[in-house]
Formats: structure tokens, sequence, C-alpha cells
């Protein structure tokens, strides 16, 4: 049955449980995040119900033939769709503007069935070179296994991505701006190659978050979260989503989706809505707090650079003005003395925690060559601008005045 045409309405009927907020189109983003999507039981309760169930139940025979046949509306089984994970779906869907959503059970879950639910053993594949690990292990390991080519490319300059077209290339892949080093990748420039040649253009929008960069609005077709991160933000549970217009997902996603199982827990779907209701307040006061942190950083003798998108001396300045809402939650930035240097400094910090997450309540700080980019080649890491003094900051909630005095007490030692 296709779910999507019998329950995706905006008022869901569901035994006994009709309310809901129906959306208005005008909201802004901080409404909808707070009430989008929200169906609520016949006991009207005010915070999301968690439907912590595997399966439904019919009333009669007849009943559950219908609903298999999409005759009527009702849930089957939670690994196709489960209440809770609905209101996930249809939050983040108004948050990006986008037709139709899919929630996952890990951010790699969400990028690996956006890239393999469409490809064919044969299809090839363009993608920036900067990605998270995994993601570039799917692209680099696990999909030629299964016939499908990649080629990877500095996805700054655009007109590398014209250049690795191939005939039979079928989608454009990128991170923007990218981990560890905040590059950050012209979309709409992709989106008008990709289009050009019938490709599909498939953003892990996760580093700019939802409300700092729309990829659907500059043309990408597809748009995938790590929800772990600043959709969660206080380090609980793992989730991820995939966005796009309701023909693709009904054309690719659907199928792969519910017979390859990646479904988000209900109750880690529940914890995900609690995040995105504040995901607004958060990401602001973490932003603010980075451009301070960046720019003090910028005035230190002991660093030798710092990238930070909304910075003028961005290596991307002009694009990041043209493409994004505003900064970033997290600053890269090199120390002069190597990885002596970098390492002193994480040592030396008190408030930050050393940890390879990010976009958390907790400032974290990351030695990207030691740890989350170990498994490049040198090669490879000196490409993307990873050095031993290479150190990413994910900026927290903590005070800004609290993390200043942390970050320089920790640099004066270094
Ligand atoms: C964390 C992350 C992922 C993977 O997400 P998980 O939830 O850890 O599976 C993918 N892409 C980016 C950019 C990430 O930061």
């Amino acid at each position: 049955m296709d779910r999507c045409a019998t329950f995706r309405g905006r008022f869901f009927v569901f035994g006994a449980t009709t309310m809901t907020n129906p959306a208005q189109p005008n909201w802004k983003p901080a409404t909808s995040l707070v009430h989008g999507g929200t169906l609520r039981s016949q006991y009207g309760e005010t915070s999301e119900a968690m439907y912590l169930t595997q399966g439904y139940v019919y009333e009669t025979a007849e009943a559950a033939e219908a609903r298999f046949k999409g005759e009527e509306p009702g849930f089957i089984y939670s690994r196709y769709a489960n209440p809770t994970v609905d209101m996930f779906e249809k939050r983040m869907c108004m948050l990006e503007g986008a037709e139709d959503a899919r929630a996952t059970s890990s951010g790699m879950a969400a990028v690996s069935a956006a890239l393999l639910c469409g490809l064919r053993a044969g299809d090839h594949v363009v993608a920036a070179r900067a990605l998270f690990g995994s993601c570039r292990w799917v692209i680099e390991t696990l999909m030629p296994r299964y016939g499908i080519e990649a080629t990877l490319v500095d996805g700054t300059r655009i007109e590398n991505w014209q250049k690795a077209v191939r005939p039979n290339t079928k989608l454009f892949f990128l991170e923007s701006p990218t981990n560890p080093t905040l590059e950050v990748i012209d979309i709409a420039g992709v989106a008008a190659i990709a289009n050009g040649i019938g490709a599909r253009v498939v953003v892990d929008n996760v580093f700019a978050t939802p409300l700092q960069q729309k990829p659907l609005e500059l043309g990408a077709h597809v748009v995938v979260y790590s929800a772990t991160k600043h959709i969660d933000g206080q380090g609980r549970c793992l989730g991820g989503v995939i966005l796009s217009d309701k023909e693709w997902i009904d054309k690719n996603l659907h199928d792969y989706f519910r017979h390859t199982g990646p479904s988000l827990s209900p109750f880690n779907a529940w914890t995900l809505l609690k995040g995105l209701e504040t995901l607004p307040v958060r990401v602001a006061a973490q932003t603010a707090s980075a451009a301070r942190i960046a720019d003090f950083l910028a005035g230190r003798q002991e660093i030798a650079r710092v990238i930070y998108p909304g910075r003028a001396d961005h290596p991307q300045a002009d694009i990041v003005a043209r493409q994004m809402r505003g900064g970033s939650t997290l600053i890269c930035f090199e120390l002069k003395g190597g990885k002596k240097a970098a390492f002193d400094f994480e040592n030396r910090l008190r408030v930050v925690l050393i940890s390879n997450n990010l976009g958390d309540a907790k400032s974290l700080v990351t030695h990207p060559a030691t740890t989350t980019h170990k498994n490049l080649t040198d090669e490879a890491r000196a490409e993307l601008g990873i050095s031993g003094g290479t150190v990413r900051l994910s900026v927290g909630l903590e005070d800004a005045g609290d993390l200043l005095d942390d970050i320089e007490q920790a640099l004066k030692a270094a």
C-alpha cells in the first residue's frame, strides 16, 4: 500500500486519535519546530506521545485487508511507519520545505539509503572528496563492490564536477561545510551541472544544520541529516533523516526502506522531536559563541589559520554569503606547533571536552588527524588540509566567556 497517500494528510484519523495542530503555511521555523506534525491521542497530551509498538491490530479481518490494500489509512508495522516517527518526519519536512521524508536509525543509515536506493550496477557517482569518513567508505569501498563507480573531486572548484561527468553519471554527493576544514561548496552550481545531465544531487547538510542552509531551495534534490548531531544536540541518541520530493521517495526510497529496515526507533524519534523544539535557540546561541571564539583565535599568535564560515577570510566567503543564512557552530583552526601543540592544547582544556562528536550542548574538541580522519592516507589528509596542528572545535551552550577563558588558558600553556 502507498503509505504516503493514505496517511500523510494534515488530519490523521487513527481510531479515536484525531486531534492535531493543523500546520499553518505562514509559520516561521521556530513555530513549526514546536507544533509541526503533532498527532494527539484521545487523551490530549501536551507533549508528543511515544508509541513504543512494533505492530498494530485490526478490528476485523476485513479491516486488515483494507489497510493492506491501501483503502483505509493506518499503520501496519513499525519498520514501515510509526506514529511517533511520523511526527518527527512531518516536523522535519516542514523545517526543510520538503514534500516527504523517511527517518532512519542513524545518519549513516540515511546516507547509505539515499545513495544506494536509486543506483544500479554500471552507474557512476561524482562526490566531493572532503566527506565524513564513513560516507567516504560507502562511496570508495562499498559501492564499487556492487559495480557502482565513483570519482572523488575537490568540490570547491566547480569546474571539477563538470570534468568528472561520464555518460553513466547518475548522482552527485557532497557535504557543505565539510568536515573538518569547513570548506563550502557551491550547491546551486553543482545542481546546475547535475540538471544538465539529468543526475540527482544529494547533500549531507549536517554541518550547516537545517536552519543555516536550505539545499532544496538551492536546487539539490535530496537532503540527508545525521540527527545525532544538532537535531538531538544533547548527546542522547542516534538518528537520521532523508528528505526529498514525494516522487523520488515513492520511486526510489519507499521499497528500499521497507525491505532493508533502516527504521528509526520510536523512542529515538521522540527524543529527536524534543530536540527539534529547542533547535533554533541552541543553534543561534552556539553560532554566536562560535563567531566570538573564531575571532579570538584569529588574533592569537599560536594559531596559523582559522577557518570559520562567516569570517571575511573564509576561503569561500562569497559562497557562504550567497548560500548560508548564518555562520557555523563549528570552528577549524591550525596550531603552529603541530601535533604536540594540538595535543597540549586539548589536554589542558577544562570546560571543553575531547570527543569526536559535534553539535552537542557540551563544547567538544577533536584532533582529526589521529581520530576521525586517521584512516586516510597522509596524501589524502594533506589534500583535505588536515595537518598535525589541525583542531576542530564544536561550540556548545556553555557561557561564551567561560569558553574563551578555557581556550585562552589552554593556548597559553601550549
Ligand atoms: C555524524 C555524521 C554522519 C553520520 O551520522 P551518524 O548518526 O553518526 O551515523 C554523516 N555525515 C556527517 C557530516 C556527520 O557529521
